[in-house]
Order: C-alpha cells, then structure tokens, then sequence
C-alpha cells in the first residue's frame, strides 16, 4: 500500500512538472498570471532569496539555506526585468500606503542573513541589470569569522567523521547514521528542535553537539562566509541598495523571554548598522517568520525601533489591507526558470488556497 501511495505521489510530481515546463515554453505564464490574479486579487510579489552560490561552487554540500547557481540567477533576473517592473521595498511600503490601485506585475527583491556570496555572486547580476534589492542581514555575525547558528549546527553534522551516533535531547532521540536520506532528515529535525530554543539554551546545545559529533570546529568554509562590513558599505553606496536588518542572532523572537532581550535583537542590530553605515536602516525582515513567531509585541518593538515596515517568510501577495509588519514573500530557493517563473506568477498561491479550502471543508465537515 505505502508503495502504491508513493509510486503516485511521484506520479503526481511527474505530471506537474510536464504542465508546468508546457505552461512556460508555450508563454501562457502571462495568461494564467491574469487568471490566478482574477481569482485572488492583484497585489506586490515581494521574493525572498538567501544564497547565490558560483557555478562551480559545491556549496549545495555544506550549505543549509536554499540557493541558486550564479548563472541560474541572472537567468530569472533577466526574465524578471523582461516580464516585470522591479521596484524597491521603500517604494512598495508606498504603494501599499497609498491609495492608488496596485499593478498586478511589480516585483519586490530582497535577500535575508548576509551570506557574503550576495556581495560576489548576486550584487554584480543585479547591479548590470540596474534592478533594486534589499539585503537583510543579521549583524552579529557580519564581519566575523562565525556563520548563523543553523549554518552551524549544519557545518558540525557534515564534518564528523562518526559513522553513528544516538542524540538524546529535550525529550527527543535523534539517529544519526549511515544512510544518506536519514542523515538529511536528522539534521533538519535537530535544527528544528533548537529553533524554538531561547539564543542562550541553543547556544549551550550547539557546543554540546560539537562535542558528541567530536568536531573541532563549526566555522564556516570560506565560500559560506558572512559579509564583511566593506562589503555591505560598498553595496549600500549604490543608490539601488537597501540594507535591513534581520536582528543581531537571528533567533526567533519569540523563543526570547525577556522583552529587553528581544529589543537588542531588534534596535541592538539597527544601531550596528547605523554605526557601520552613517545612516538609520529603515527596513526590517523577522527570521522565520510567521503569525505565531511575529506577535504585537514584536510589531510594536520594530515600530518603536524607526522601522518602517517588516518582511515576514508569510507567502502570498501584498495589498492594501496587508499589515506592513507582517509583508509576504514568496521564497526562491529552486534553480529551474519555469519553476521560479510559476510560482512568482502564482501557481504557489493558488494551491495554497485550494488546499486551506479543502482542509477547511474536511474540517468542518469532520466537527458537523
Ligand atoms: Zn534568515
């Protein structure tokens, strides 16, 4: 039975990707844009990117964030300024204050961590093509010679050389072990568990996985480096650039119990960066994220702080009535064209809404 179910998930898989390489290479892309936006309503793309790596870079072995090839980059900037008018974050918040009724086809780009291959990778691609962004950056680890702490854990886990090792925590037994697919899922159920983990316990946790995974040392590799602050000020000197912040650690704020504590997270990092840059950053992206992650006391926080508005990982398009401390994005971590293509054009938001709907109708019908 359950090799059934799989056979025809792949099946279903196969099927899609067919539809979706026809839809594009047939350009219906534009008609079936107008189609979704007919049902949803019209509004502003925000994108989400977090890694461009070189062609030949084998990062994709060590990095965790999701990433696209240098060459795959410029290929869907190229499309995008063909297909879209790609405006800046300031210019959007704007938009959605206003009154004017928003164009279906505007573009927002925006980058979120700091990986230093924005500055050799991605900057170039978006400076020839004369296209603006935004590059969110979590301070404390820019100019160092540390990475994020998911970037960490994820460095610990493909340096050990132990063939098996059993984790018992917070509740929880995790396998590591030889296979290749369970070793995946492992990491990213341990990276989960220390998610919701307060900066100081995951901090504790990190080093005494460290330990167990008898590794020398979690740095990062040079290609996974975080920016230099002479990176980010050269990037910001270009009219096109925005630098954000997306909090000092990035952790998520709600894991932080003290309001203190998360006010450093965000004001700590808008003065970093003040400091390194001569100039207040406007713009704030929240890590991970979502409703229950990003609550009132969060928003009232990054208002206080001078923000005038805050990106969260919510996918979906951006209208009048979407709360400007809660913007949506829509994340591009996949290489093929027709894919990012799709989705930007709303294949992404239309299967959500039939799926919450379905979900709905099952639920109620289930309680009825
Ligand atoms: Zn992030």
């Amino acid at each position: 039975m359950i090799g059934i179910s799989i056979s025809i998930h792949k099946i279903i898989r196969l099927i899609k990707r067919v539809l979706y390489f026809c839809v594009f290479y047939t350009n219906l892309v534009h008609f079936l844009q107008i189609a979704i936006s007919a049902i949803l309503g019209g509004g502003i793309r925000i994108l989400c990117f977090h890694r461009v790596i070189g062609d030949d870079d084998k990062s994709s072995q060590r990095s965790y964030s999701g990433h696209l090839t240098r060459s795959k980059f410029e290929k869907l900037i190229k499309y995008l300024t063909k297909h879209y008018k790609i405006i800046s974050l300031e210019e959007c918040v704007q938009l959605l204050r206003g009154n004017r009724r928003l164009p279906t086809r505007f573009i927002v780009i925006t980058f979120d961590d700091g990986y230093a291959d924005n500055f050799y990778h991605a900057y170039p691609i978006l400076s020839q093509y004369r296209v603006p962004a935004t590059f969110f950056i979590s301070t404390g680890a820019i100019g160092t010679t540390d990475s994020l702490w998911f970037q960490r854990v994820y460095n610990i886990f493909s340096r050990t050389s132990l063939e098996s090792v059993t984790i018992d925590w917070l509740g929880k037994t995790f396998t590591w072990g030889q296979d290749v697919k369970a070793r995946s899922k492992t990491m990213g159920e341990v990276t989960k568990s220390l998610k919701v983990l307060c900066p100081e316990e995951r901090e504790k946790r990190i080093d005494a996985l460290r330990e167990l995974m008898a590794v020398t040392t979690d740095k990062p590799h040079e290609l996974d480096r975080m920016l230099s602050w002479e990176e980010v000020i050269e990037m910001d000197r270009d009219p096109l650039v925005s630098i954000g912040s997306h909090t000092v650690t990035h952790s998520i704020l709600s894991t932080i119990p003290e309001e203190s504590e998360v006010w450093r997270e965000i004001y700590g990092s808008l003065c970093t960066i003040e400091q390194e840059l001569g100039h207040r950053p406007k713009l704030f992206s929240d890590p991970n994220g979502n409703d229950q992650n990003f609550n009132k006391l969060h928003e009232r926080l990054v208002n206080d702080a001078g923000f005038i508005c805050a990106c969260s990982l919510a996918s979906g398009l951006n209208n009048h009535g979407t709360n400007i401390y809660k913007l949506k994005r829509t994340c591009i971590s996949s290489n093929a064209l027709y894919r990012n293509a799709l989705n930007i054009a709303g294949v992404g938001d239309i299967s959500t809404s039939i799926r919450n709907k379905i979900s709905r109708i099952l639920g109620n019908s289930t309680c009825g």
